[in-house]
This record gives C-alpha cells, sequence and structure tokens, in this order.
C-alpha cells in the first residue's frame, strides 16, 4: 500500500468494504473496479461503486444474504447482482468475458472466469481497466494510472479491434476525453475514425445513453469541435450544419461552429451548471438551418422558421435517443422559442411565461431563465457587433426576477379574485362567461393596465360597460 492506496481506503464506502469482506471471508476474491477506482485516483467524488468478485451470481447473492445484506438479482444474465448495505448500494459482477460480437454489439457470449486481470481487459479504456482491494492495493495491468496522469484516454488492447466489437465504445472514448479534457491516444483516434460507420449499428437507444452523457458533461461544444465526425455521426442531423457559411452579416462562423460557441457560452453563463433541456437545446437550437435557408436578392442567407422546424427536429432527434420526456418537452420548448423576436417589457415577460406554463406546467419560471441563458449564448456566439444582444436579456432577467418577487400572473388561477367573486360582482350564474371574465381579467393584469388586487380587479369589472 502507498500513500495513494491510504487516501483512497479513507474515501471508500463502508458498503463496498462490507461486500468485499463477506465474499473473502467465504473464500472468493472481490476488488472494486472501474468508474470509481478511476475517479478516487483522479481525487474525485463518484456516483456508484462496482465490485467485481470470483464467486459466481448465486454464490454471491448466498453470501451477502448470510452476512446480512439486502440482495437483488439485477442483471444475472451478466452475472451482476446490486447489494444493499447501511443503505448504499453496490453492484456486484462476477469476473467475466465476453467474445463474440458479430453485431459490432452484443456479445455473442459472456464467459465467467476466474482471474481478475482477464475481466479488466474486457474493459473499454486503460483508465477504467483498474481494480483496487482494501489491502492489496491497486491492480492495474493496462497502465490505466499512468494515462490519467498524462491526460490520455487510450484503449485497453487494439482499438480497431475493440471498436469493432462495440461501435459505442467510440462515443464512450469521446465522452471519456471531453469529459477530463484528455487528449486521444493517436492510434485510438485513428481506429476511432476508421471504425465511425459502425456506429450505425448501435441502437438509438444506447447511443442515446452516451450521446446524453456527453451532453451533460457539458462540454459538447468541445466534443463538436474536437471529434465533429463522431457528432455527426451520432446525431446525423447536425452534418449538414458542418461548413454551412450562413452568408450573414451577424455571424462570423458556420452553423456548425455557431452550435459549438452556444454550448460553451450556455456553460459560461451559468458557469457550468446548465439544466438538462438548457444543454440540449444549445445543442440543437440550430439544426434546421440548412433546410430553411434562402437567399435574399442580395445574397444574404435568411433561416425563416428554422425555430418551429428545429423544435420538430429535435423532437424526432430525443425520441430516438429516448430521452425522457420531460427534458424533451423542455428542450423543444426552448428551441421553438429561442429567436422569437420579444420586448424587454413586463407583458412580454408574463405572456412567455403563459406560453411556457402550457407547454411545460409549473416549469414556467426555471426555463424562461433557461431561454433568457441560451438567447444570451446565442447573440455571443454571432458576430462582435451582435453580441450587445446579450445584455438585453439582462433586462429580461430583471423583469423575471421583479415577477418573481411580486407573484408572477399569467394563469387564471393566480387572479386575485375568484369565480365566486366573478359571479357575485356581475350577478351571473356559474357557466363559461364566469370562465370568459376571467380571461378578460388575466389579459388586462397581464398587459399591466389593472394591478392584481382583489378590489382593484372587482372596481374594473363594476366599470365594465
Ligand atoms: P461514470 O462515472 O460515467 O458512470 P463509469 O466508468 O462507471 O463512469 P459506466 O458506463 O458506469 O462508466 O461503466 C462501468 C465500467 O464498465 C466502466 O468503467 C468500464 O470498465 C466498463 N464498461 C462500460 N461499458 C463498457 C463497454 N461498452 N465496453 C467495455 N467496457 C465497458
Ligand atoms: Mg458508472
Amino acid at each position: 500500500m502507498d500513500s495513494c492506496d491510504k487516501t483512497i481506503a479513507s474515501v471508500m464506502p463502508e458498503a463496498a468494504r462490507c461486500v468485499i469482506e463477506a465474499l473473502e471471508a467465504a473464500g472468493h476474491e472481490a476488488w472494486i473496479v472501474g468508474g470509481w477506482v478511476r475517479d478516487a485516483l483522479r481525487g474525485a467524488a463518484s456516483h456508484d461503486v462496482d465490485v467485481t468478485t470470483s464467486a459466481p451470481w448465486p454464490v454471491t447473492t448466498r453470501v451477502l444474504r448470510a452476512a446480512g445484506m439486502a440482495v437483488h438479482e439485477t442483471g444475472t444474465a451478466h452475472g451482476t447482482v446490486t447489494a444493499v448495505c447501511a443503505g448504499e448500494t453496490v453492484e456486484v459482477t462476477t469476473y467475466r468475458v465476453e467474445t463474440g460480437y458479430s453485431d459490432h454489439r452484443h456479445p455473442d457470449e459472456v464467459h465467467f472466469v476466474q482471474d481478475v486481470e482477464q475481466d479488466l481487459a474486457r474493459r473499454d479504456l486503460t483508465i477504467n481497466a483498474m481494480a483496487w482491494h482494501p489491502t492489496r492495493g491497486l491492480l492495474d495491468p493496462f497502465g490505466g494510472r499512468n494515462d490519467l496522469v498524462d491526460g490520455i484516454v487510450r484503449t485497453v488492447g487494439n482499438p480497431a479491434v475493440r471498436f469493432g466489437e462495440d461501435a459505442l465504445r467510440m462515443l464512450r472514448t469521446v465522452r471519456f476525453a471531453v469529459r477530463f479534457g484528455f487528449a486521444m491516444e493517436r492510434q485510438t483516434h485513428k481506429a476511432l475514425l476508421d471504425k465511425l460507420y459502425l456506429l450505425r449499428e448501435v441502437a438509438p437507444e444506447r447511443m442515446g445513453q452516451e450521446v446524453d452523457a456527453i451532453v451533460q458533461s457539458g462540454r459538447a461544444g468541445t466534443a463538436l469541435l474536437a471529434y465533429p465526425e463522431v457528432m455527426c455521426a451520432a446525431i446525423p442531423e447536425l452534418a449538414a450544419a458542418r461548413g454551412f457559411d450562413q452568408r450573414s452579416v451577424y455571424h462570423v462562423y458556420d452553423v456548425y461552429e455557431h452550435i459549438a460557441h452556444v454550448c460553451n457560452a450556455c456553460e459560461a453563463f451559468t458557469a457550468g451548471q446548465a439544466t438538462a433541456p438548457l444543454r440540449w437545446a444549445a445543442l440543437l437550437h440550430d439544426v434546421a438551418k440548412p433546410a430553411t435557408y434562402s437567399e435574399d436578392v442580395d445574397g444574404h442567407g435568411h433561416f425563416f422558421d428554422h425555430p418551429r422546424q428545429g423544435a420538430h427536429m429535435a423532437r424526432a432527434i430525443l425520441r430516438r435517443m429516448a430521452i425522457p420526456s420531460e427534458i424533451a418537452d423542455a428542450t423543444c420548448l426552448l428551441i421553438r422559442w429561442h429567436d422569437e423576436p420579444m420586448p424587454a417589457t413586463t407583458p412580454a415577460v408574463r405572456r412567455l411565461l403563459r406560453r411556457f406554463s402550457r407547454a411545460c406546467p409549473g416549469r414556467e419560471v426555471p426555463l424562461a431563465f433557461n431561454l433568457f441563458d441560451l438567447r444570451r449564448a446565442d447573440a455571443v456566439s454571432k458576430c462582435p457587433s451582435a453580441a450587445c444582444w446579450a445584455h438585453q436579456m439582462d433586462a429580461y432577467t430583471g423583469i423575471l426576477r421583479s415577477e418573481i418577487e411580486r407573484g408572477p400572473v399569467f394563469g387564471t388561477r393566480q387572479l386575485a379574485v375568484s369565480g365566486s367573486d366573478i359571479m357575485r360582482a356581475l350577478n351571473i350564474a356559474p357557466g363559461p362567461a364566469v370562465g370568459m371574465q376571467m380571461e378578460v381579467l388575466l389579459q388586462v393584469v397581464m398587459a399591466g393596465e389593472v394591478p392584481n388586487e382583489r378590489d382593484e380587479l372587482l372596481a374594473w369589472l363594476g366599470a365594465m360597460p
């Protein structure tokens, strides 16, 4: 054990310790493996911990249950069970190797083995192929620790073979490279470009998981610029944007580069904390630009209707990738309204909230902030003279903040009068007329003509012709 092992031991989750101790007390071997080891060596927190063991999964289940843990048979076809210990979960998988891969995505066969090094050899990247044990320390047969120090992503074994086995690994390689800001080892990069056509074989929802992970790393802009071939293979709709000249005095970048800069600017404006819909919207906001291009008599480019058509295209892309509908709905909404002319006035902000509350009820306020961030990022990614439009977003944001303080009014439910107030004031019976009067009141309140106060509203109603 070196000092590094002592540091790792100090952050080791208790549940993993219990699992390893129980399995080894029963005569088996067990290690922490994969992402947790990588992240611990980076000094970073990890969201889950995986244990790999020589014990066959039915034995793992029996041993861990006998040690008092709850065990769920979550993926026994691949030798995986999930143990719960002191409220923490640990995935425990039997050492295995995979063979076949005739379809470039699924192993034809999974074999359980007795040697942990064989299990490490089936893993994708050297930095993901390390094991660690509280007393035996680090097991690193492929130089993952050096690659971590040097900032390099490299496949375990021949990259062309490894990408040929499972094409998804190409996207994973890009994901880890951009997430950690690592360089891609030369042979790995070459093989990745050679084998990119195999990505077509990967199930779209599996691809969606990895693309989503790239997007949620906040580094989609980097991925677009550093690995354009890969990103366009993953989302073919983006390919037409590459090199697409906007023929506009407002744009110094082609459509694709502009998209990448918008992704980066969204992170800059949110200190790297952009929400999932904002991140997806940044990536797809101009996806319909090539399809909607037209030129005027002076040779200037225009993209009429690209926000609406972009929202439709984004819907199809996100559905194909099985992105959850609450993220997809919000993403499409942001894309639809990202370029809409909008005066920086209170009524305009209220109209926006109303529109957003209809599409994504209860999420209108955070989504309005997202829209302003998207528009701000869009403005600074065009040309220097367009960057001043970003300031207008400060005005919108300021108005929205005042609205929140005041209690925003964008639906009849927020009016300071109820349906029965209206029936009494106007002496009318229940029916559609009540709703219509509420709607009239909402319009005048949203327009700022009458304050949202009960007496003022009733007085206004009473004075109506
Ligand atoms: P994250 O923090 O993103 O979860 P991770 O390393 O835990 O990182 P997972 O996708 O959860 O990534 O996979 C767990 C481990 O399984 C990886 O570290 C890697 O060793 C292995 N692995 C996952 N997918 C593949 C694959 N397609 N081919 C080979 N090995 C893989
Ligand atoms: Mg993981």
